[in-house]
This record gives structure tokens, sequence and C-alpha cells, in this order.
């Protein structure tokens, strides 16, 4: 067979092909007579240069395939490997007592206690002292020696400036809703990552081992993390009077 260019026919044959997998339908829709459409069909298709046109195009959708199959592992790599605690942490502080004259309730500033004097006359409570005097920092250590918390403070929750985070973190973190308890972080569900990795990597298991490791490294990283539920309130407990 000489090389000259395939007929509108032709290609149009091969673009079927590659569609429906049918010799018989696709010689049908490339315009051909339908009548003999089941012989003829497979007979075109036995065509060597037909062959190596549907074989090229197949390879070239393949590898297309297989550039977003990769694309998708390495993304899931990142979410289910990327620890969460660059996003948000969770700190203890002192509690309202931990520092307070006589472990007294202690005020962050007059204006706090002034305020809450105001509304409590709102309410028509009576008005909170200011014996535990002022100064209070939820960041400050926890007092060992205080009372009201034994020792064990107030845990509060301390977020990521977002401008700062690596790629892998970003991949991670999914925006920030404000809701009525505080700042509520979205992050990417790891876990479900890590099933689509493992799905991604038994598909193509079989066509390359090497890509195997890549999920016992991920559940190494992990595992050894302990915990990778994320803290998402930033709401400090026991903060009110
Ligand atoms: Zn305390």
């Amino acid at each position: 067979m000489t090389d000259k260019p395939f007929s509108d026919r032709q290609k149009a044959f091969v673009r079927e092909y590659l569609l429906s997998g049918n010799a018989s339908d696709a010689y049908r829709k490339a315009g051909y007579s339908a009548k003999d459409a089941n012989v003829a069909g497979p007979r075109l298709l036995a065509n060597v240069r037909i062959q190596e046109a549907i074989a090229k195009k197949q390879a070239k959708r393949f590898d297309k395939l297989d550039i977003q199959a990769d694309e998708l592992i390495a993304r899931y790599y990142e979410i289910a490997t990327a620890d969460a605690s660059n996003l948000t942490q969770l700190h203890v502080g002192a509690c309202r007592h931990c520092y307070g004259r006589d472990f007294k309730y202690q005020w962050r500033t007059e204006r706090e206690w002034m305020e809450e004097v105001s509304q409590s006359a709102d309410r028509k409570k009576p008005a909170p002292d200011c014996d535990g005097g002022f100064g209070y920092r939820r960041t400050a250590a926890a007092n060992v020696d205080c009372p009201e918390c034994e020792g064990l403070g107030i845990p509060y929750t301390v977020f990521a400036d977002t401008r700062l985070l690596s790629d892998q973190d970003r991949a991670l973190f999914r925006g920030v809703k404000q809701t009525q308890f505080g700042i509520e972080y979205k992050m990417a569900d790891q876990s479900h990552a890590l099933d689509q990795l493992a799905e991604a990597i038994h598909l193509f298991k079989k066509r390359d081992e090497g890509q195997a490791s890549l999920l016992a490294e991920a559940w190494a990283q992990i595992t050894a993390r302990g915990s990778k539920a994320p803290i998402r309130r930033d709401k400090p407990a026991g903060d009110k009077p």
C-alpha cells in the first residue's frame, strides 16, 4: 500500500473506531455503504496503515492518561502527607485565675472589666469585681499552683498565616469560614486522599511496581504524627466569667 494520505472516510473510520471499538459500526458511521459493513468494516480495520493510525492515536491517549494519573497521584500524595499542624496548632495557656491576685479572676484590661460591668447592669445582674486585677494574657504559660485549672491551663487554637504556607500545606488548606463559634479552618480530607492514593496506586501497581512504595511512605508519615484530625475552633473554653 502506498503512503498516500487517508481519505476523509478513512480518517473518520479511525476516529469512530477509537470511540466505539466496533469496526462495522465505525465503517457505517464513516460514511461507507452500510450494506456490507459487517465484512468490509473488519477488513478495513485489518489494513496495516489503519492499524498503525489507530495504535498511534491510542498511544497518545494513554500518554495523556498517564500524565493525568501521575498528577493525580502526586496531588493526593501531597494532601495525604501534609502536616495539619502547619495550618493550625493547639496551644495551652493560662486560665483567668492563673495570675489573678489571690487566684481571683483576672481581666485583660480595665476596659474589658468596665464593659462587663455595664453589660451586667443591662442584664440586672451584680457587677463583677476586679479584685483579681488586670493584665491577663491567654498565651502566658499556665501557673502550676493555680487552684482553678490545677496548672493545666486552657487550650486555644493558633492559625497559620495562610500567605506563608508551603505549596504542600496549601494543598491541604481549603479556606476559612467565620462561624458563631469563631474561625473555622477548612482542610482537605486527608484520609480520603489516602484512600484515593491507595486506589490509584492499586490501579497502577501492575504497570509500575515502583509507585507502591509511595503508599507505604505516606502511611508511615501519617501514623508517625498520631492523630490527624485537625482542630478547628478558635474560641477558648471557659473564657467568660
Ligand atoms: Zn489557671
